[in-house]
């Protein structure tokens, strides 16, 4: 008995409100099924507590943090280096502590695409996203980054549509052009993968996107970044017309994966990671 290990390995998370963030069970059903004696512990913090609750991180010797909102962007200022992606979207989702340094990550595009990879390749592709939030940032930025060719991005706000049209034409070698959101917006035809990157159909499986339902056609394929409810009614609507969906869980099953590599250097199995979700949104 004297070579047990009582110590556990910690990592957990820093956003508010946090308390109907699974993340927690997602994670730690990765971690129970490659028997790894870590732990991730959910925490209220605000970007007020940020600075003090990294500082403690480092001092209890914590692999790393998740960053979920308000604090993406908030957390760049504590951080010693980061990886190209976060560096390009402007915002961090994961945070790894080693000898006391920090280097920030931002695993969200990078989830969304390889979830997109098992239906088809981005490279070449014409994009067109809806929202030009966090979300859509990320989902541009590697979508670019990965070879896209034309990414249009259709926002209620013009300004952050135009800014995320410039950062990927500073950025990448895609080509992006801006949309006005109006109502019953059409979706171009040249579109090959439509994505909706808005909050819109969260805890809402009968909210949908203000879009002309008749210009999506059936070659389309069409994502929802959202994961709960999983099949929001986006995709059941372009399920009707044939096309091939993507919901937003894998999305959040990959990038939870690839925080935990970037703590552990191991690769999880996500199929435990995705069940947890599945349990706890059919539940709700
Ligand atoms: P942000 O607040 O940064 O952006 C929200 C975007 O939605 C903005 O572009 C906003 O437009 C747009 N929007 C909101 N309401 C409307 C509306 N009624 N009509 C038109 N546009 C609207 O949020 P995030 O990008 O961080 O998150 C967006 C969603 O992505 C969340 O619901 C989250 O759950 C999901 N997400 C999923 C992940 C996953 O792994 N599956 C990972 C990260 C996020 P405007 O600019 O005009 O205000």
């Amino acid at each position: 008995a004297n070579n047990i290990n009582f110590l556990s390995d910690l990592t957990g998370s820093f956003s508010s409100p946090c308390s109907e963030n699974p993340t927690v069970r997602m994670i730690e059903a990765g971690y129970q099924k490659e028997g790894m004696n870590a732990r991730f512990i959910t925490c209220e913090v605000g970007p007020e507590k940020l600075e003090q609750s990294i500082k403690g991180a480092i001092a209890m010797g914590w692999k790393g943090f998740s960053c979920s909102l308000p604090n993406k962007q908030e957390v760049i200022q504590y951080l010693d280096e980061l990886d190209t992606s976060a560096q390009v979207i402007g915002a961090v989702n994961c945070v790894v502590i080693k000898e006391g340094k920090l280097t920030g990550y931002n695993t969200d595009g990078q989830g969304f695409i390889e979830a997109l990879s098992e239906i088809t390749s981005v490279k070449g592709k014409h994009i067109t996203l809806l929202g030009a939030g966090g979300a859509a940032r990320a989902i541009a930025v590697e979508a670019a980054l990965a070879g896209a060719k034309h990414i249009t991005l259709i926002n209620r706000n013009e300004e952050r549509g135009q800014a995320l049209v410039k950062l990927i034409e500073d950025n990448t070698e895609a080509k992006a052009s801006f949309t006005q959101w109006t109502q019953q917006v059409a979706i171009d035809s040249q579109t090959e993968i439509l994505v909706n990157a808005t909050s819109i159909g969260l805890n809402d499986a009968k909210a949908i996107p203000d879009i002309d339902l008749a210009s999506i056609e059936k070659a389309m394929i069409v994502a929802d970044v959202i994961p709960n409810p999983p099949e929001t009614k986006l995709l059941r609507e372009a399920a009707k017309k044939g096309c091939t969906t993507l919901n937003g869980l894998n999305m959040l099953v990959n990038q939870g994966a690839q925080n935990v590599y970037n703590w552990f250097g191991k690769k999880v199995d996500r199929a435990p990671m995705k069940a947890s979700l599945e349990e706890i949104f059919n539940a709700k």
